[in-house]
């Protein structure tokens, strides 16, 4: 008997729900631990409050004294908290956040006990990384890297650590987070945007871009998780036969949320408020134990913060109930994996959403820019968006008809094809009077505020027009938002100081009103990006076709789809826009195939492991009941009968025996793959490793899984996929 299992079974399904009370107003408790501007109001002096959120807004240096004096008032704050550490928080390339604790507690000279915490400690923290990934930029140059504060983003608590958001750097300044390259590409589609943004109204000063994120997971009791090595240690399950009852009949999506899944997330959307997280919705997703959690949209840097922080709170918070949070973009085979879908826009500070189609011909032309814009950026860019969504998570996930396919492609409903169709027929150079008021009024001004046919979106499309905001859908669960949103904003910025470059350009040479420049050159962006827009089904093998027909890419893998990264301009993209020097490209590219190389190790070692010591040994087990049985057999009836009542058991055994000498092979092997590839160099390495170890995963699972329909049941050691999926 597989005791594990079926202890871990037992306590499964006996878990008592674990109610907390939540009942609170959110908008009591919403924010409370949080730094935000009253707060800060009430504990900093007038004249830095001021300073500060010059600097929030504006970017302004921040000085040594207002440094001093936020720190003082955190410190106030905190201490009125009970709060008794500090730490400069981060995120790191590995995709997790970090910190490093400090007491505020310190003593003074005199041998004196004092709470210290002040400007310098605000500002600037070395958190002694060195293990931390740097794709040897730190090597290279400094060995040592620091931690500087991003005032954009409040200070919280967290349990009794006040939490500082910060980027974190090398000596010599190249960025080791993912939040410092955001932070530059938020700072320059800002500037681009507004530029353009003030053709239509001169009041518009700042451009922020937007960002609600919708994150996907699954849910699985901590007992069962906790019996599975692949699961522990992967994240995901490297074998398991699909279950009988998958979800074919969608009753999960409809179907109310289990109370103890319900009770976990009421705990984690309390917790997430007090930290500020405006969590919103929750739901059921399509797969078995799969669920959905997302905030009300924010500015992206800070979103990105939240998100971070969201999937840290949501492992927290599963402990207490018992459950294991699977972020991982495809945890089972054969059934929906998890994104998370990142619906952006840009808003100006006069609080003008620039997706949104309004009320008046002008606010149109202005939505029409920016929506033309993106999709040009979106077409001349595919290559870098399909690389920003690229791991080897996200590549069990990908084209596996229930997700975006590979291939980068625009969504934008019938209506608004309508008006880009007309858009095209522009004349070319000056519009006449007449041709302007009929463009005015019949198309521009006649888009819908609501536009009817994105509310009955297309599901299959990477990149979606959702009404008043564009929903990138390839972001894997587990991917960390600020990735994606550097290169989207990134891109979008590109496109607009170009385009404000050629509008400006046919005003200033060719004598244009602003109005029919602008109808200008959105009609020949309107017909050079046209073959990235696409309405039909992505899911659909056609779709490839067609895709290839119009020259647009399809990476199959992430380590293809990486290059992107890397090619010259795109390097140059991002140098233009200083977001990131060549090094820095560079850098991220090897911890991005670094990290493919690992996971990919890490799951081959796990998955020969349980397939030789836990499969390979209960098949034996289990054929040797069988041995037993027809020893049996032949006593009763002897060696010249027993062959009438055998016949199943010698069938079973040898089916057995097949497997068990297919497994045992293809184990050794792979395991023999390994060492010949470990020693090529990093990109040959990888690609090996995609090439050469990862198809073994398959078939040795296809053995796996045929011996777990074989073998007696009660000798299985691994919880299976109905266990895994059904128990809640
Ligand atoms: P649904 O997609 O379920 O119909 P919504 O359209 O309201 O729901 O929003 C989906 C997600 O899009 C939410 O996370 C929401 O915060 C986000 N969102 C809505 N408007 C914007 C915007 N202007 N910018 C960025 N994200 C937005
Ligand atoms: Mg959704």
């Amino acid at each position: 008997m597989s005791t594990l299992r079926f202890k871990a079974l037992k306590d499964a399904q006996k878990r008592p729900t674990q109610t907390v009370d939540t009942s609170v107003l959110r908008s009591t408790i919403f924010r409370s631990l949080v730094f935000d501007k009253d707060t800060m109001r009430q504990y900093v002096p007038k004249a830095s409050y001021g300073s500060i959120l010059r600097a929030i807004e504006k970017g302004d240096t921040i000085s040594r004294e207002t440094a001093d004096a936020v720190a003082n008032g955190m410190k106030l704050w905190a201490l009125s908290k009970n709060v008794t550490h500090y730490t400069h928080w981060f995120q790191p390339l590995t995709g997790a956040t970090a910190e490093k604790h400090d007491a505020f507690f310190e003593l003074g000279i005199d041998g004196a006990v004092l709470e210290k915490f002040d400007g310098d400690q605000l500002i600037q923290q070395e958190p002694d990384a060195s293990s931390f990934p740097h794709g040897g930029i730190r090597n290279t140059f400094e060995a040592r890297g620091y931690t500087a504060w991003d005032p954009t983003s409040p200070a919280f608590i967290y349990g009794s650590t006040l939490c500082i958001p910060t980027v974190f750097v090398s000596y010599t300044g190249e960025a080791l987070d993912y939040k410092t390259p955001l932070l530059k590409a938020l700072n320059a589609i800002d500037e681009a945007a507004t530029e353009v943004a003030r053709y239509f109204d001169k009041s518009i000063n700042k451009v922020s871009a937007t960002l609600g994120w919708e994150q996907e997971f699954y849910l699985v009791d901590r007992a069962l998780a906790d019996a599975r090595p692949d699961i522990t240690l992967t994240g995901r399950t490297l074998l398991g036969h699909t279950s009988a009852k998958g979800q074919q009949l969608d009753d999960h999506y409809f179907g109310a949320i289990p109370s103890r899944v319900l009770n976990y997330l009421k705990e984690l959307e309390y917790e997430a408020l007090l930290v500020g997280i405006p969590v919103k919705t929750r739901h059921n997703e399509v797969g078995p134990n799969q669920f959905e959690i997302a905030p009300i949209f924010e500015e992206a840097n800070l979103a990105v913060d939240h998100n971070a922080l969201l999937m840290d709170l949501m492992e927290r918070v599963a402990e207490k109930h018992h459950f294991k949070v699977l972020l991982h973009e495809k945890p089972f085979e054969g059934v929906n994996g998890s994104g998370k879908h990142n619906n952006w826009s840009l808003a100006t500070d006069t609080g003008i959403n620039l997706l949104r189609p309004g009320k008046t011909p002008t606010k149109n032309l202005q939505f029409l820019t920016f929506f033309v814009n993106t999709i040009k950026a979106v077409y001349k860019n595919q290559d870098l968006l399909r690389a920003c969504i690229a791991s080897a998570g996200n590549d069990l996930r990908l084209g596996e008809n229930e997700a975006p396919p590979n291939i980068i492609s625009v969504f934008i409903g019938a209506q608004l094809t309508k008006v880009l169709d007309e858009l095209e027929k522009v004349t070319d150079g000056k519009l006449s009077p007449q041709e302007k008021t009929e463009l005015k009024l019949n198309v521009v001004g006649k888009i819908p505020e609501i536009l009817l046919d994105n509310t009955d979106r297309n599901r299959t499309s990477p990149f979606a027009f959702t009404g008043n905001k564009f929903e990138f859908r390839g972001v894997g669960a587990s991917a960390n938002c600020a990735n994606p949103m550097t290169i989207l904003n990134a891109i979008v910025c590109e496109q607009l100081i170009e385009f404000k470059k050629e509008v400006d350009f046919l005003i200033e040479t060719k004598d244009m009103k602003k109005d029919d420049a602008i109808f200008n050159i959105l009609r020949e962006y309107i017909k050079d990006s046209k073959k990235v827009r696409f309405e039909g089904d992505g899911y659909n093998e056609s779709w490839e076709k067609e895709a290839s027909k119009r020259g647009l890419g399809n990476s199959k893998n992430a380590l293809e789809a990486l290059e992107a990264k890397i090619a010259k301009p795109n390097v140059a993209l991002f140098e233009s826009l200083q977001i990131m020097n060549a090094t820095e490209a560079k850098a991220r590219y090897d911890i991005e195939i670094e990290s493919y190389i690992k996971k990919i190790q890490i799951e081959s070692r796990v998955l020969a492991d349980i397939a030789r010591n836990h499969i390979i040994p209960t098949a034996i087990t289990y054929q040797n009941t069988l041995i037993r049985n027809i020893e049996g057999l032949i006593t009763i009836y002897g060696k010249e009968k027993y062959g009438a009542f055998a016949k199943a058991q010698l069938d079973i055994i040898q089916q057995l025996s097949d497997h068990i000498a297919h497994l045992n092979t293809l184990i050794s092997d792979m395991i023999e793959t390994r060492k010949n590839v470990n020693s090529l160099s990093l990109n040959k390495k990888a690609y090996a490793y995609n090439e050469k170890v990862l198809p073994y995963f398959a078939i040795i699972r296809r053995h796996s899984d045929k011996l777990e329909l074989l073998v007696d049941d009660s000798l299985w050691p691994l919880p299976k996929y109905r266990e895994l999926l059904f128990t809640n």
